[in-house]
């Protein structure tokens, strides 16, 4: 039986399972598979354009990120094993320094946490909004022209979640770093959500040419144990290994001047030895610390003689040669 003599039998068969008489079908085959045919070459062509401009939209985005990141001379992420360990204070307050320390005005910082973005409410700058020119969107001005870009101004309010996968994420900092008109700067540092999910992993793959990473941890064995995660991470992905620094490393009474090692101290230090990185330094437990960042000024501002604000200043001088070396090589 030719092929086509098939469709009036199957449809006459069709019917009389449907309990309905067999009369001869009026269905063509042949128009049936033209129409399918020309419905899928239909089809595939509108995929390929699709494709096709969606890879025009990536590259066209890809040379605008080149084109804003050759005016950023370094770039430095903040990372952190856990969450709470300071990091975010650790980044506004080495941003900061560095301004201090002769870059006014050619600092960055992008607060790439976004499910929790914490910079805007410690630079004091909640509830500001991205400005949109024709070059793109302007970062907001902080404490010494230090400039912000976070999911915060983006958000109806600061109580607003962020219920994102991963490549949406991806293509938000992508954006930041591309859409977003950062001048000439000396340096961007990059605030990190904690852990080595898409965030890191998206900074890392949309900056290789990223400077290196800094990594906050406290003293605690808990917190030990996680830095060596961030540490391979950090390997894994390329990216040098600026050095570890201790937050909360020891308190000191502000009343007898003692001081008390609330989370034992020094495991940054074993840490970093351990597994052959530097050690930046140690900033103590400062109840200024907490107080400025929830009253939006930076602590190192305030209080430029306390012994965390000496220690973020020598730290900022450790990460500059850090950066001298690397320029040598
Ligand atoms: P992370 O970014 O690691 O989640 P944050 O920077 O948000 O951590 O800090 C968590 C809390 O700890 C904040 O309230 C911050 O003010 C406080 N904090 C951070 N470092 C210190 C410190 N050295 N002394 C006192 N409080 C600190």
């Amino acid at each position: 039986m030719e092929e086509e003599d098939l469709a009036p039998v199957l449809s006459a068969e069709a019917n009389a399972s449907m309990g309905l008489p067999r009369k001869k079908s009026t269905f063509d085959l042949e128009e049936a598979t033209e129409a399918i045919l020309k419905y899928k070459g239909v089809f595939e062509l509108t995929s390929m354009r699709k494709v096709a401009e969606r890879e025009k939209q990536f590259s066209e985005q890809e040379q605008k990120l080149r084109a804003r990141m050759i005016k950023v001379r370094h770039k430095i992420a903040v990372i952190s094993g856990k969450g709470g360990v300071g990091k975010s204070t650790v980044a506004v307050n080495l941003a900061v320094a560095f301004a201090m320390h002769g870059h006014a005005e050619h600092i960055g910082i992008l607060d790439a946490d976004i499910h929790g973005p914490s910079i805007p409410r410690m630079l004091g700058l909640t509830g500001q909004r991205l400005q949109v020119g024709p070059p793109g969107a302007f970062p907001a001005s902080g404490t010494l022209g230090i400039k912000v870009v976070s999911m915060d101004f983006l958000l109806p309010d600061e109580n607003a979640p962020v219920i994102w996968r991963g490549p949406l994420k991806m293509t938000a900092i992508r954006q930041f770093l591309s859409d977003i008109v950062w001048g000439e700067l000396d340096i961007l540092l990059i605030d990190l959500p904690p852990g080595t999910g898409d965030e890191p992993l998206s900074i890392a793959q949309l900056l290789p040419e990223m400077d290196g990473v800094v990594i906050v941890t406290i003293p605690s064995k808990v917190s030990q144990v996680v830095v060596k995660k961030s540490v391979t991470f950090a390997r894994q992905l390329g990216m040098p290994i600026i050095g570890v620094i201790e937050n909360m490393s020891g308190f000191i009474c502000p009343h007898c001047g003692k001081k008390s090692d609330i989370f034992e101290s020094g495991g940054g230090h074993k840490i970093a030895e351990e597994l052959n990185i530097a050690f930046l330094g140690s900033i103590p437990i400062d109840q200024e610390i907490c107080e400025d960042a929830d009253r939006g000024e930076p602590f190192i501002v305030e209080h430029p003689n306390s012994a965390a604000s000496k220690s973020f200043m020598e730290i900022v001088k450790k990460i500059e040669d850090f950066l001298r070396q690397k320029a040598k090589k």
